[in-house]
């Protein structure tokens, strides 16, 4: 696999890594739901087990149908290699496992995604691994962290829930001379919007859940980076832990691509809508978005990624609990619900994380929600805010 940047998008989702002539010449790939592999001789048992990321040997190692998915979220990062996880914070611990040692040091961004966070923060202190938390608006914040043992500058550009960017052009410059190896979750603008790498960023990772499967039926995760990082992941990770995807998940992933670029483009252009209307609604307090002309990052926007997806989150023009939840109970085609990058839009609204019995309500004012924008039809769902919105 090598990186091959003019490789055109539809190239890849169609057609890379799908050798048909082994398979019949069937136009969808075979599910190949087999653990291990038949090794026909010793000549062939020397080959796979000398080469086993390549070979076919057991299925935690490497399927067929799981290789095709590699090869493309691979050629989408334009990096040289990529592995396929059963979750996307599978693939995000194996890179915080791979790159760090007892008494290294992390720089994170404030509210990166909400279990990276609790890896950085209460786990890996266990290992005797420490992050420092950092506003990754500022390239002078993150130079100002660095420490003689800092290994790793994490990023997640733009975050899903306040959707900060981070500048990936001067990050990748700033580790370089401090020798840091960059990694961020991708997940927000999935390669289509933007390619880290490109940029000088080391490590890509991805919920493949969201985005790029984008169905709402399956649960995986990605690394994209050179060859040698994937092929020490590889060895150590992901074959120690076993966080792998099944091939039925990775086929059904494989179909969820088809459709990456006209999904993604739907659901962006239905949020520009929405923003604009919101935007100049009077109940409406603060918009996060980032290709929004009142982001303060905007230009950084512009400069680095070539469109925005579907997350947004608004304050509204209210204080009061009792109407945040009249108004989201009013919502017909908001789904309440975690995750997003699905066919369906969703929201998560703060007002649900207050008064929950045992813990601490949330430092988010209670009229602020987390929305997504799915395939529905942007009129309609503005219809539906609009009705909503008399309640508060
Ligand atoms: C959902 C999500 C993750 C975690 O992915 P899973 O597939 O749920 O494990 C990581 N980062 C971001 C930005 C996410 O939205």
């Amino acid at each position: 696999m090598s990186i091959e940047k003019n490789i055109d998008i539809s190239f890849i989702l169609n057609h890379l890594g799908e050798e048909r002539s082994n398979y019949f010449d069937a136009i969808s790939p075979p599910i190949i739901q087999s653990s291990n592999f038949h090794l026909k001789d010793i000549p062939t048992m020397r080959s796979a087990f000398s080469n086993e990321m390549k070979t076919h040997l057991y299925t935690r190692g490497n399927n067929p149908t799981v290789e095709i998915l590699r090869k493309k979220l691979a050629a989408l990062e334009h990096a040289e290699d990529a592995l396929v996880f059963g979750s996307g914070i599978a693939a995000v611990a194996a890179t915080f496992m791979n790159v760090l040692k007892s008494g290294d040091h992390v720089i994170c961004v404030e509210s990166p995604y909400s279990w990276a966070y609790f890896l950085l923060q209460s786990y890996l202190p266990n290992y005797n691994i420490t992050t420092t938390f950092v506003d990754g608006k500022s390239t002078e914040a993150i130079e100002n962290a660095i420490l003689p043992n800092t290994k790793l500058l994490y990023l997640e550009s733009p975050n899903t829930l306040v959707l900060e960017l981070q500048d990936l052009e001067e990050c990748a410059k700033i580790a370089k001379k401090y020798g840091l190896i960059t990694a961020i979750d991708n997940s927000y603008c999935s390669p289509i919007y933007q390619r880290p790498l490109d940029f000088g960023i080391d490590i890509v990772m991805h919920s493949v859940t969201k985005y790029l499967n984008g169905h709402s039926d399956v649960l995986a995760g990605a690394i994209c980076s050179t060859k040698a990082i994937i092929k020490s992941i590889f060895e150590n990770e992901f074959m120690a832990f076993g966080g792998i995807i099944s091939p039925n998940d990775a086929a059904l992933v494989i179909r969820g691509l088809r459709t990456l670029p006209i999904r993604l483009d739907r659901s962006s252009q239905s949020t520009h809508k929405i923003v604009n209307w919101l935007s100049k609604h009077p109940k409406v307090r603060k918009i996060y978005y980032p290709f929004h002309p009142l982001n303060p990052q905007y230009e950084l926007a512009k400069k680095q990624m070539t469109g925005s997806g579907g997350l947004f989150s608004v304050e509204f023009e209210c204080d009061d609990l009792e109407k945040m939840e009249q108004f989201v109970h009013a919502l017909r085609y908001f789904l309440i619900a975690v995750s997003w990058g699905g066919h369906e839009s969703l929201m998560i609204p703060t007002c649900g994380f207050y008064n929950i019995p045992n813990k601490e309500n949330p430092k988010l004012p209670l009229s602020f929600i987390r929305f997504y924008v799915g395939l529905e039809d942007p009129e309609i769902l503005i219809k539906d805010i609009e009705n909503a919105l008399k309640l508060i």
